[in-house]
């Protein structure tokens, strides 16, 4: 019979490299903590309109890339549900919002998340079907601040602190402002004006995005076109004063704060929501990452709430790629080491194995992390094993139990002490 594998973009995570998700998420939950976010967790698939309404019909992810079927509601029903495996978390966050009603409570609400998300892309090293975002939205009436720059300047300073607290190394901050829903029409009326006589001379792809969406044409990697792209008109010629001046406090407070970042004219978002400060944080080459180096992105967004039947509620957010973050710490070396741990308790003959599992017990209730091993073993393996797992072994024999004296091996010094039981959990914390 064939084995069944993994399907294709998915995969496992296993000890010990899950050690290292764990401690990038504790790190996640330790300081967004520190800047008064709470955790959401919302359905792993939702209604597809969900998705249509808050992400657009008219984005790849949407036209392409989503796990969508048709649910029976019920076994002997025919009527069906079309429902889609979440590509992102902000639309769900948003429903939440509105279908909680936590715009009454009048407050500014900062909730973050983690999890999976899935997009049916094609595959490739930091780009996966079903891959992790740690991800937050603040958001709120106008009146709880949700609006103010201030908010920008707190995300991007608390996202800084998160790739240095994880020690990601090289890190690049880069921001843009799209301005409001009115000036970016007369953005991309220029554009087009601008492309028109030189698109021709563009790869296909951006021949078409220049007739569709001529924004997108500014992210385009296509080499041969950048000449082109940079000499494309910018949005910061067309933002109003507000959008200015919002720009420039967000600045001005990163500045206050020390955070380093470029303003990079050419990132945009393409949908109508998207207004003023976007975002992207990379890592260098050489991160593990190859093409795919971005490693967060995220933006402010005022329309999305009543887009999906709610309140004015602005806001910002932004989604960390988990698995790009975890990939780049594992190339710079960087984040949590492979922890041993503090003994593992090798019982000699299977008589001694109840004794040996109560010896662990107490030092697992003394707060030490603690293997057994098991009778059966010959002497060598069981110093084979401990070797591996542990930082020491405690040998339990029969001298050992009746005389309440343990004998216990060090790997690191590579001597064997003496130590009473009752000194036994000191001992070994040391
Ligand atoms: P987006 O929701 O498209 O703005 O993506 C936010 C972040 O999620 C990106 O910067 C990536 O780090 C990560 N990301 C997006 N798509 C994938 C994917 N298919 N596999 C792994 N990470 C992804």
């Amino acid at each position: 019979m064939a084995t069944l594998k993994a399907v294709r973009g998915t995969r496992d995570l296993l000890p010990p490299e899950t050690a290292l998700w764990n401690y990038v998420e504790a790190t996640a939950r330790g300081v967004f903590a520190r800047y008064g976010f709470g955790e959401i967790r919302t359905p792993i698939f939702e209604d597809t309109a969900l998705f249509a309404r808050g992400v657009g019909e008219e984005t790849d992810i949407v036209s392409k890339e989503m796990y969508t079927w048709q649910d029976r509601t019920r076994a002997d029903s025919d009527s069906a549900q079309s429902l889609t495996l979440r590509p992102e978390n902000t639309a769900g966050v948003v429903r939440a919002y509105i279908e909680h009603k936590l715009a009454d409570t009048g407050m500014l609400q900062k909730l973050f998340y983690i999890g999976p998300q899935f997009r049916r892309e094609r595959p490739q090293r930091g780009r996966y079907r079903q891959f992790w975002q740690i991800g937050a939205e603040v958001l709120g009436p106008a009146w709880s601040g949700a609006d103010s720059a201030l908010r920008d300047a707190e995300v991007l300073e608390m996202l800084s602190t998160f790739l240095n607290e994880l020690g990601v190394k090289g890190w690049k901050l880069e921001v843009n402002s799209v301005g409001s829903s009115t000036d970016r029409p007369k953005y991309i009326a220029a554009l087009r004006e601008a492309l028109a006589p030189v698109k021709d001379k563009m790869s296909a792809d951006n021949q078409r995005r220049a007739e569709t969406n001529p924004l997108r044409v500014l992210d385009s990697k296509d080499a041969g076109d950048q000449e082109i792209i940079d000499g494309l008109p910018k949005i910061a010629d067309f933002l109003d004063d507000a959008s200015k001046e919002h720009f420039a406090q967000v600045l001005a407070a990163l500045d206050a704060c020390g955070v380093a970042y470029t303003v990079n004219p050419r990132l945009v978002r393409g949908l109508d929501y998207y207004t003023r400060t976007t975002f992207e944080f990379t890592v260098p080459d050489g991160s593990g990452l190859g093409t795919q180096n971005a490693l967060l992105g995220g933006g402010r967004y005022d329309g999305l709430s009543e887009l999906l039947g709610g309140p004015k509620a602005p806001g910002i957010g932004f989604a960390i790629g988990e698995d790009r973050l975890i990939l780049t710490l594992q190339a710079q070396e960087a984040g949590a080491k492979e922890q041993k741990l503090d003994a593992f308790v090798a019982p000699m003959g299977v008589e001694r194995n109840a004794a040996a599992l109560a010896l662990a017990q107490e030092l697992r209730r003394a707060g030490l992390s603690v293997e057994v091993g098991d009778g059966s073993f010959r002497l060598k393996k069981s110093f084979e094993a401990a070797d591996k797992l542990a930082r020491r072994m405690v040998i339990v024999g029969e001298d050992e139990v009746s005389s309440g004296i343990l004998t216990v091996k060090d790997f690191s010094a590579g001597d064997q002490t003496k130590v009473p039981r009752a000194e036994l959990a000191d001992f070994l914390r040391a």
